[in-house]
C-alpha cells in the first residue's frame, strides 16, 4: 500500500487504548481519530467521573495522540447505558452543555439505546433537543440486540424531533439495516469487529453491493476484543478487489471528514499528519518514560 493513503477512525475509544497503538494506527496511514465518549465497562456512580472524562476526551487524549502522530477529536454525550441511572442522567444533562462547545468537539455521541428503555428513551430525546439548540452533529449508537427495530426506532426518533437527517450518522450498521439508513438519508456507518459480525471481506461486500456515498467504516475499538487497525484493514482489503486509492480514501477518509465537517470543527485540509513534538507536555505531564523525544516534521 502506497504511503500516501489515508485514513480517519471516526469511531475509536482511544483513551482504553496504548500508545503502541496510536503507534501502530499512524504506520498504518490513520491520520485522524474520533473518540466517542461513552461508559467505562463499569457504571460511573458520580458526575465528577464524566466530567473528567469529558475533560481527558477534550485535554489529555488529543495530546496523547499528538505525541505519536494522530489527530484527536471527540463527541460528547451521555451513553445509552448510563442514561438508565436517571438520578446521575440528570446531573450528565447539565454538564453536557459545557462540553458541547470546545475545541475539537465534533457532534454529540454516542447516544441511542442499548436496552431501548423508557429512560434511553427520555435521554436520548433530550440530547436531540441539545444537538438541535447547539446546531450539532449526532453520532447515534444502535442496539446491539434487536438490531433492526432499534435502529429504526432511533431514526423515527430522530426525524420526529426534526433533526436533518445529513446531520445524523447511525452507526454499527450490518446489510439488514444499511438500505433503510441510506434510503432515509441518515449517513450509516459500519464497525468492523474482529472474528464475529462485520468482518473486513464483508464491509468490502457492503461497498459494492450499496456503493460509497454516505457509508463510513470505524472500529469502535475499546477495553473489549477489538481491533484499532479495522480501519486501514478494511483499505488493504479493498485494494486487493482492485478498488482504486481514491475510491479506497473516498470511503475511508474523505466521507467520514465531510460528515462531521459540517461541525465546522474538523476538514479534510486540516487534517494531515501532524508534527509530532515530543518535547511538548500536557499540564507537566509527558507520555515517555524517559525515551529520547522524538520531533519530527520540522526542520
Ligand atoms: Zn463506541
Amino acid at each position: 500500500m502506497k504511503e500516501t493513503l489515508h485514513f480517519i477512525d471516526p469511531h475509536i475509544h482511544m483513551t482504553s487504548r496504548t500508545t503502541d497503538d496510536y503507534e501502530a494506527m499512524a504506520a498504518a496511514g490513520v491520520v485522524a481519530v474520533i473518540e466517542p465518549s461513552f461508559w467505562l465497562g463499569q457504571p460511573r456512580t458520580q458526575v465528577g467521573s464524566f466530567q473528567d472524562y469529558f475533560s481527558s476526551l477534550v485535554g489529555w487524549e488529543p495530546f496523547r495522540a499528538s505525541q505519536f502522530g494522530i489527530k484527536h477529536y471527540c463527541t460528547i454525550g451521555l451513553n445509552s447505558k448510563e442514561a438508565n441511572n436517571e438520578a446521575l442522567a440528570e446531573q450528565v444533562m447539565e454538564l453536557l452543555p459545557l462540553y458541547l462547545h470546545k475545541e475539537g468537539v465534533v457532534a454529540i455521541g454516542e447516544i441511542g439505546y442499548d436496552d431501548q428503555s423508557p429512560a434511553e428513551d427520555k435521554y436520548f430525546r433530550e440530547q436531540l433537543e441539545l444537538a438541535k439548540e447547539f446546531n450539532m452533529l449526532v453520532q447515534v449508537h444502535t442496539p446491539h440486540r434487536d438490531k433492526k427495530a432499534g435502529t429504526i426506532k432511533s431514526m423515527e426518533v430522530c426525524l420526529e424531533h426534526g433533526l436533518d437527517p445529513s446531520n445524523v450518522v447511525i452507526d454499527h450498521n450490518n446489510e439488514e439495516t444499511v438500505q433503510e439508513v441510506l434510503d432515509r438519508g441518515f449517513i450509516a456507518a459500519f464497525t468492523i469487529y474482529p472474528k464475529t459480525k462485520m468482518g473486513n471481506e464483508r464491509m468490502v461486500e457492503v461497498v459494492r453491493r450499496f456503493g460509497s456515498t454516505n457509508i463510513i467504516v470505524d472500529s469502535s475499538a475499546d477495553w473489549g476484543v477489538s481491533d484499532p487497525l479495522s480501519v486501514p484493514n478494511v483499505g488493504k482489503a479493498m485494494l486487493a478487489q482492485g478498488y482504486s486509492e481514491d475510491e479506497i480514501e473516498k470511503v475511508l477518509f474523505a466521507n467520514p471528514i465531510n460528515f462531521f465537517a459540517q461541525s465546522g470543527r474538523i476538514s479534510l485540509e486540516e487534517v494531515t499528519r501532524p508534527l509530532i513534538d515530543q518535547t511538548k507536555l500536557h499540564e507537566e505531564n509527558s507520555a515517555l518514560r524517559g525515551q529520547d523525544p522524538i520531533v519530527e516534521g520540522k526542520d
